[in-house]
């Protein structure tokens, strides 16, 4: 097993990690800004290190000072969390190559599924359903280009192979403009992202988000632990998530489960992964592969009992992974709202002092978060303050536990989201189930 481990990440995934370690009985190093001395995670390690200033490209995105940091610990490992360097397949080769383990996939397969196309094709080859489309990067036959998208039919949807964060995309409505996008679309990928190529694929109207979870040993043995649907976005931000995926039929869950386990198995993938996709008419469309811990699995622990981050520090430590396919059981249902201090009308974010801060309790609550009363949030980093996370037997269940825990929750002194929260889970289309990821942003401008 791995004897210490530095985490490389900071707030409730930090903490998380750290929880985690304990449990496996792994020492910890927490790397901090000069922003974050008062993080809980800081306190609660067995070592702690300022790294830089406030501003993350200096301090949580500085690959020498958080090698330095390695160093000078002695640390075996890092564990990069969500978000700053976890998909950062240069960071992960500088730290294998300075003889430190990445915990995570390796650097090759993250540079694969950073570029989208390649992705796509590793995910076809495997089985896995893609968005009908190019297939490839778009080149200058333009004719060819144009008959693709005629065959295809509008809307298509042009993508930067190197896009992400919702950024370096743009859907084209009729022929009249399709040229004319793809080139706008390159320059802008080019610029933003240092690579202009682009791809197409149909738009899809009114899908749900779905993703997989997926995790592998890295010699070629990999398990999923089912779905979660995470449609609840703004500005493609989860909000609102749970699993498991609710109205899908059991038998094209399974199926596009057994594709994602075929491609991990192609992949000789390490770690913990998901493969996220667009839900529509009871199909799924693969659309990219995230190589790291999410933000949203908890509901999957939740569901299924299996602690995820500690089968990433036992991977990472050369162990097999601990449980069978056969013996992933999915029971009841989760859901997780993410507490955002931001203003819950304008989503201005609203960093400052907490003044009191009171979690809730009580059977199948959860609560991921840094926060105590005194702590002050920075306004550097993002505005994710905390995680409630909510359980039952059922999804009805879950649900009133959540609005209960949610009711509880206190946060005073900074604005939150909250109200939204309450908001949402009691919104009738929601406690259907099942709505689309347009869904919150009408309802917002409704
Ligand atoms: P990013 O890496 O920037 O998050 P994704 O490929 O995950 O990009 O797409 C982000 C979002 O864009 C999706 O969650 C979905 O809302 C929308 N989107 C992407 N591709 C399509 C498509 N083919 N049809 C409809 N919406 C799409």
């Amino acid at each position: 097993m791995l004897e210490k481990v530095l985490i490389a990440n900071r707030g409730e995934i930090a903490l998380r990690v750290l929880r985690a370690c304990k449990e496996l009985g792994i020492k910890t190093v927490a790397v901090h800004s000069v922003a974050d001395k008062d993080l809980m995670h800081v306190r609660l390690s067995d070592e702690s290190v300022c790294i830089g200033p406030p501003s993350p490209t200096e301090s949580y995105l500085n690959t020498p000072a958080i090698i330095s940091a390695m160093e000078v610990t002695d640390s075996d490992a890092v564990h990069p969390g969500y978000g700053f360097l976890s998909e950062n397949a240069d960071f992960a080769e500088q730290v294998e190559n300075s003889g430190f383990s990445f915990i995570g996939p390796t650097a090759e397969t993250i540079r694969l599924m950073g570029d989208k196309v390649s992705a796509i094709e590793v995910m076809r080859k495997a089985g896995v359903p893609t968005v009908p489309g190019s297939n490839g990067p778009l080149d200058d036959n333009d004719e060819r280009t144009l008959s693709l998208a005629r065959e295809i039919g509008y809307p298509v949807i042009i993508k930067a192979a190197a896009g992400g964060g919702g950024r370096g995309m743009r859907v084209v409505e009729d022929e009249a403009e399709l040229l004319k996008s793809i080139q706008v679309t390159s320059t802008e990928a080019q610029s933003f992202f240092g690579s202009g190529v682009v791809y197409l694929e149909k738009f899809l109207q009114n899908p749900r988000h779905v993703e997989i979870q997926v995790i592998g040993d890295g010699e070629g043995n990999a398990i999923h632990l089912g779905d979660r649907d995470c449609s609840l976005q703004r500005r493609h931000q989860k909000v609102l998530e749970e699993a498991p995926a609710p109205g899908i039929p059991d038998q094209v869950r399974s199926e596009v489960a057994a594709t994602c386990i075929q491609a991990c198995k192609n992949l000789k993938y390490r770690g913990a992964g998901t493969l996220e996709f667009l839900y529509q008419d009871e199909r799924f469309y693969f659309i990219e592969m995230n190589t790291r811990v999410q933000v949203e699995h908890p509901v999957t622990e939740m569901v299924t009992g299996f602690d995820i981050v500690k089968e990433q520090l036992r991977i990472a430590s050369g162990e097999p992974l601990s449980i069978k396919q056969e013996d992933v059981q999915i029971q009841g249902h989760a859901f997780e709202c993410r507490i955002n201090a931001e203003d819950p009308e304008k989503f201005i974010p609203s960093p400052g002092k907490v003044k009191l801060f009171h979690a809730p309790g009580g059977p199948g609550v959860r609560v991921d978060s840094h926060l105590y009363s005194g702590y002050n949030v920075p306004p550097y980093y993002d505005s994710l303050v905390a995680k409630l996370i909510s359980y039952g037997a059922s999804r009805d269940q879950a649900l009133m536990r959540m609005q209960i825990a949610l009711d509880e929750l206190l946060i005073d002194g900074i604005k939150s989201n909250i109200p939204l929260q309450r908001d949402l889970v009691r919104d009738a289309e929601f406690q259907k189930g099942g709505i689309n990821i347009h869904y919150l942003e009408e309802k917002l401008n409704s």
